[in-house]
């Protein structure tokens, strides 16, 4: 990485945090990991700072203030928030810049991108594998013989939901689609339904 002066520590943190979650594949990071996976990029930054643990800490605080971070929990987990699309899921397939445009498709693509990425891990851990609608039982079998299943942010990114798992579920593809492009009055009762399944299954 090549080091400027004038890089403010806060811009340095930042650009640090979206090539470690685009590396991950994931928005969601610990700081011991970012740390361990960057000591020797950060202590270069500014190598007469013997307190560059500090300073870390101070500069995420700082990206929070912003709204560029959140904090997942209080053992030092935070969140990427207001970046919507990590370069590889641009990269994946460019219909995603034709629609950019339009913040629900959008959303909804980047969703799409990340079906084989680090969101799908952690839904399908907590939630398994069948759709959270009430007494939904569409499913497939794909090849490998594993279930069909989409992952979906309840709270969409483009309002200010998190990729953590509190703001994760899973559907099939039919309430799926539903959760994105039907009338309001269904989307927000389907909502309503998934913040409380959530909340009973993340307990
Ligand atoms: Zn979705
Ligand atoms: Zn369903």
């Amino acid at each position: 990485m090549a080091i400027i002066s004038s890089i403010t520590w806060k811009s340095f943190i930042h650009d640090l945090v979206i090539n470690h979650c685009e590396k991950n594949g994931l928005r969601t990071f610990t700081l011991q990991d970012f740390i361990s996976t960057h000591s020797e990029t950060l202590q270069s930054f500014r190598p007469t700072n013997k307190h560059w643990q500090d300073k870390v800490r101070q500069q995420l605080q700082f990206l929070r203030n912003d709204d560029l971070l959140s904090f997942a929990d209080n053992r030092g987990t935070y969140t990427l928030k207001n970046f919507l699309i990590l370069k590889d899921e641009v990269e994946d397939n460019k219909i995603g810049e034709v629609l950019a445009s339009v913040p629900e498709k959008r959303e909804y693509l980047v969703e799409t991108f990340a079906r084989n990425r680090g969101w799908v891990k952690l839904a399908l851990n907590h939630f398994g594998d069948l759709c959270l609608c009430e007494g939904c039982t569409n499913s497939f079998n794909k090849p490998d013989g594993s279930r069909y299943i989409e992952v979906h942010h309840v709270i969409p990114l483009c309002e200010g939901g998190e990729d953590a798992l509190w703001n994760l579920s899973v559907l099939c593809a039919h309430h799926h689609r539903m959760a994105h492009f039907a009338d309001d009055g269904t989307k927000f009762r389907l909502r309503d339904t998934l913040l409380g399944k959530i909340a009973s299954l993340t307990l």
